[in-house]
């Protein structure tokens, strides 16, 4: 069997013109599976034809087009032709790209013939934006030979290596990174609380840059109405690196002396970073999720601790309601008093050892280390310890989980220590910006005028 595949082009002006883009042939008899219906190399063979067959007759009607002066109306002068490569998802085509003499009539230094190119102005960059886009969100969420070797499996896409996709993941981040943000139009959402939820990731550094690890902040600007938006930036990876985070509390409703809290665990320079992008006070409210594990492990020992043939376990169930009690005083945002009772708690752990000899030694260090450290912590951030319970309970968020979430999504997923990669801090900076922006579903496909039915 044998199928010919015919291309009808109808340019503006009626003409029809029918090219041939290829044939296909089948055995009937001794079919064997491998031939039913196309093979992936027939299909990239015939998109890669049909796309050289579209674009070189559409490039040949848009730069005729062109030659038109828009003041005068005549038609300008072809200086010369050269030939263009464009490199698209569907492989890389060579067209004609005439150069037009300037008309007469808008052409200001008469005596010198200047001339321009349509298709160069058309495309300056030699590639469709769509294959840059796609380039750049499989870029960050792959590796870039990882996304290289994707495109090219599946698509007749123009030569592709990880350099490639690597400048164009760059050069949509330069793009994302130079948009001014818009603030949002709807007024119905530009009350009520705004949350920063903030965390960071450490990744692994080039060789070459005195550090061993790169800094990736990232998190979500979340207000009540509208979808959480992530951002995502290395602090020592731009010349601006927290113009993605303000950029994402503008589009999400956030101006000047609009309240800002920022949940984030005890480490004081998150909150900072948004201080400075902001350069507005803003509220700290230390993470409750960090808070709790730390509880947690205390919490976990004395259950280990119960669970042993102890000769005196009666201070171990003294500790333990003294465990639950600090969780308490916390979560109704009460550190001083919660302070104290870490002190007892510390007590009742001397106890646990005093009364029960050598058998329980490893236990009660451990915990009194844990609630040393609890100690400490609660107290660096006793300003940042609110009442959750009373916030949980309006609907309101007390932990940033969802911003460990974006770290995973967007640090380690993509950057973290499993990918076996290393990153200059300016690299880092940029693809996380873009995985940010595809992870949210920024990065928008073009607008194409429906097929006709
Ligand atoms: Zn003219």
């Amino acid at each position: 069997m044998e199928w010919t595949i015919k291309l009808e082009a109808r340019t503006g002006w009626g003409e029809v013109e029918t090219i041939e883009v290829g044939r296909l042939k089948r055995r009937v008899v001794d079919l064997t599976a491998d031939e039913i219906g196309l093979t992936l190399a027939e299909g990239k063979e015939l998109l890669s034809e049909l796309q050289r067959l579209v674009l070189q007759t559409q490039m040949e009607e848009y730069t005729m087009c062109a030659r038109g002066c828009r003041e005068c109306l005549t038609i300008r002068r072809q200086r010369d032709c050269r030939t263009r490569t464009i490199q698209t998802l569907f492989g890389t085509v060579k067209v004609d790209a005439p150069r037009i003499s300037v008309c007469p009539c808008s052409n200001e230094m008469g005596f010198v013939d200047l001339s321009f190119s349509p298709l160069a102005q058309l495309l300056p960059d030699r590639c469709t934006p769509e294959l840059r886009r796609v380039q750049a969100d499989l870029g960050a969420r792959h590796s870039f030979r990882e996304a290289a070797q994707l495109l090219s499996t599946l698509l007749p896409c123009s030569p592709t290596n990880h350099a490639t996709i690597r400048n164009r993941t760059h050069r949509v981040a330069a793009e994302i990174a130079a948009k001014a943000p818009e603030a949002p139009k709807d007024a119905a959402t530009s009350n009520g609380e705004m949350i920063v939820m903030i965390d960071g990731a450490h990744i692994r550094a080039a060789p070459g840059y005195q550090t061993r690890h790169v800094d990736v902040t990232v998190g979500k600007v979340e207000v009540t109405g509208r979808r959480p938006r992530r951002f995502a930036l290395a602090p020592k990876g731009s010349d601006h690196p927290l113009a993605p985070m303000r950029a994402a509390l503008i589009e999400q409703g956030w101006h000047p002396g609009r309240p800002l809290a920022v949940i984030s665990d005890g480490e004081a320079a998150l909150p900072n970073l948004v201080r400075a992008a902001t350069g507005e006070p803003v509220r700290h409210i230390l993470d409750w999720f960090h808070l709790s594990m730390r509880m947690r492990r205390i919490e976990q020992v004395l259950t280990g601790l119960s669970g042993r043939q102890l000769q005196q376990p009666e201070p171990v169930q003294t500790a333990q309601a003294s465990i639950e009690r600090i969780r308490h005083l916390l979560w109704h945002g009460r550190p001083d008093d919660a302070d104290q009772e870490i002190v007892s708690l510390l007590g009742h752990a001397s106890a646990i050892s005093e009364q029960n000899g050598a058998s329980v030694q490893e236990s009660t260090n451990d915990l009194t280390r844990l609630c040393t450290e609890l100690k400490g912590y609660a107290q660096n951030n006793r300003n940042a310890i609110v009442n959750y319970h009373r916030r949980y309970h309006g609907k309101q968020s007390v932990s940033t989980s969802r911003a460990e979430g974006c770290v995973d999504e967007i640090a380690n997923a993509r950057m973290g220590k499993k990918q076996r990669m290393r990153w200059s801090p300016r690299g880092a900076h940029r693809v996380a910006l873009v995985r940010a922006a595809v992870l949210d579903g920024r990065l928008k496909p073009c607008k194409v005028i429906p097929m006709a039915a």
